[in-house]
């Protein structure tokens, strides 16, 4: 299956057919960009979060967590800034009806003379063969140079677009580039508005006089309106940071693209606070720590890149995104923001209460500078899976679909397989599940022929399978199989224990942390 729009397909029908995903309301039809979680896709996502959480919270001594509520103070989000800012600029079109983003429709013209430039190189790669030098044709093709020039050319008109909050000018860069509606094809375009991105709701009853609330749209005010209560009871000593897992709220215009924009997604935030002055120097500790984060899962370093912000919101002195190549193209997974005093200064003004430190190094009391990781659950999720699907031809007809999950975030890590269901086999096999559940989640699947088992279990990742049979009973050996080679051992059950539980801990990967 070679256009990686088909691959994408069969990644989501994949994670229904496997219990990773299902749409929310699905027999109503659904509710538009918002998913359910299944019984694989749970594990899944739980075993991503305790790595982002034990790599925040157990690797650093001066990082903490909380977990504030969903519901905050309706001034929190006009100090924050985002009840008269926290907008997209949308964009209808009047045949399809279809609305979209406006700055996402200019960005996605924007990777096209890359695309036309990649294109270049492909076809001079095929013709020079071995000799090739990409770095030097680049530098030198008129074609690749000319398409980098338009590039670079809409990219500073669309920046200063962005930065001006210019609508107008948003929608004549529509026209003057000929962006067409990839439904209906045509540029009948309505004007560019602005969208509020947060949802509302009612707290209390009428009668008591409700009060207007928001559904958060990002877990990151909870951090800063807790910074002082954290502070204080944790005696904490800048630098330090506070994580926090939760989820967020936004009504995105276009929600597309399966879990990669949802309207109720989960963040894994942490605000990491500095002395004034020094957040450029923690900027960059960050933004190469987190890299290392994503590297460690071994999904492939050439699926990464980092883009750095042309427009960077009104808080933020730096800003850089982690992008991961997803089938539909390197996408934004993690943003890394340096956001000043902006927050703290804000929730100062706004309660009236002082929100400093004292630092007895200086002898002088200041706003805290933050450094911002943040990124989303689900999104990690989506990148997890499409880069670990693989749809396998091994020969002779014969194929499976196999999930190359790192075996630590895998849902299940062994499954035990009696070879019959009958002599004993079931018994013992829920013996040694019984004795692994303690260090791994371990099943029994006792169902079908030896051979779908195995598919099922590669179909939703398992890295581990042990057949039990009738010499089992006899010399207490088992049979191991590895997911990926598809290779089998004779092993005794107390040395399997030894190998697997060694590959499938979580520390595994923190260890390559630090
Ligand atoms: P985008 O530009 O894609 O809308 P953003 O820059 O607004 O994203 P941030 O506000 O920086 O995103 O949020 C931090 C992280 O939260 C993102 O990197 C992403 O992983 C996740 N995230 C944001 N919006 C969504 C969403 N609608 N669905 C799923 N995850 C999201």
């Amino acid at each position: 299956m070679a256009k990686q729009e088909d691959v994408f397909k069969a990644v989501v029908a994949h994670a229904k057919e496997y219990g990773f995903v299902f749409q929310s309301s699905e027999i109503y039809d659904g509710l538009s960009a918002v998913y359910d979680y299944g019984q694989n896709g749970v594990e899944l996502k739980n075993n991503i979060k305790r790595y982002w959480w034990e790599a925040m919270t157990m690797l650093h001594d001066n990082i903490v967590g909380i977990d504030s509520a969903i519901f905050m103070h309706p001034t929190i989000w006009k100090a924050s800034g985002h009840v008269d800012a926290f907008n997209d600029p949308l964009i209808d079109n009047r045949d399809s009806k279809k609305r979209y983003r406006a700055d996402v429709l200019i960005e996605d013209a924007i990777a096209k003379f890359d695309e036309k430039a990649d294109k270049e190189v492909a076809k001079a790669r095929k013709r020079f063969g071995e000799s090739f030098d990409e770095t030097l044709f680049r530098q030198t093709n008129p074609r690749v140079l000319e398409q980098m020039r338009k590039k670079e050319e809409l990219h500073t008109r669309f920046a200063e677009a962005m930065n001006a909050n210019d609508l107008e000018e948003l929608k004549q860069i529509i026209l003057d580039y000929e962006i067409v509606d990839p439904i209906s094809g045509t540029r009948n375009w309505t004007d560019v508005r602005q969208f509020n991105l947060m949802f509302k709701t009612e707290m209390g009853s009428t009668a008591d006089g409700a009060m207007e609330v928001y559904l958060r749209p990002e877990t990151a005010q909870g951090i800063f309106v807790n910074y002082l209560n954290v502070q204080k009871t944790g005696r904490m000593r800048i630098p330090f940071g506070i994580a926090q897992i939760g989820k967020a709220f936004r009504n995105e215009i276009v929600a597309r693209q399966f879990i990669f924009r949802m309207r109720e997604f989960e963040q894994m935030e942490m605000q990491f606070f500095v002395r004034p002055g020094e957040e450029l120097k923690w900027f960059d500790y960050w933004r190469s720590e987190r890299l290392k984060w994503h590297k460690a899962l071994g999904l492939g370093d050439d699926k990464y890149r980092y883009h750095d912000h042309e427009k960077l919101a009104h808080y933020a002195n730096a800003a850089t995104d982690i992008e991961f190549l997803m089938p539909f193209g390197f996408k934004e997974v993690e943003g890394i923001h340096s956001r000043t005093d902006f927050d703290l200064s804000q929730h100062e003004k706004f309660s009236g209460k002082k929100i400093r430190y004292f630092d007895p190094e200086l002898n002088e009391s200041y706003v805290p500078y933050v450094i911002e990781t943040s990124i989303g659950v689900d999104r990690m999720f989506l990148s997890v899976l499409c880069s670990c699907y693989e749809e396998q031809d091994l020969g002779g007809g014969d194929s499976r679909v196999v999930l190359h999950f790192p075996a630590p975030i895998a849902p299940v890590k062994c499954a035990v397989l009696p070879l019959v269901k009958k002599d004993g086999l079931p018994e013992k096999a829920r013996e040694i599940q019984h004795k692994l559940r303690f260090d791994m989640a371990c099943v029994v699947d006792e169902k079908d022929s030896i051979g779908k088992r195995y598919r099922r279990q590669d179909a939703i990742g398992t890295p581990f399978c042990i057949t039990v049979d009738h010499q089992t009973l006899e010399d207490g050996t088992v049979t191991l199989r590895y997911r990926d080679s598809m290779e089998q051992v004779r092993l005794a059950v107390d040395e399997i224990d030894r190998i697997m539980v060694e590959k499938v801990n979580l520390n595994t990967l923190l260890k390559k942390l630090v």
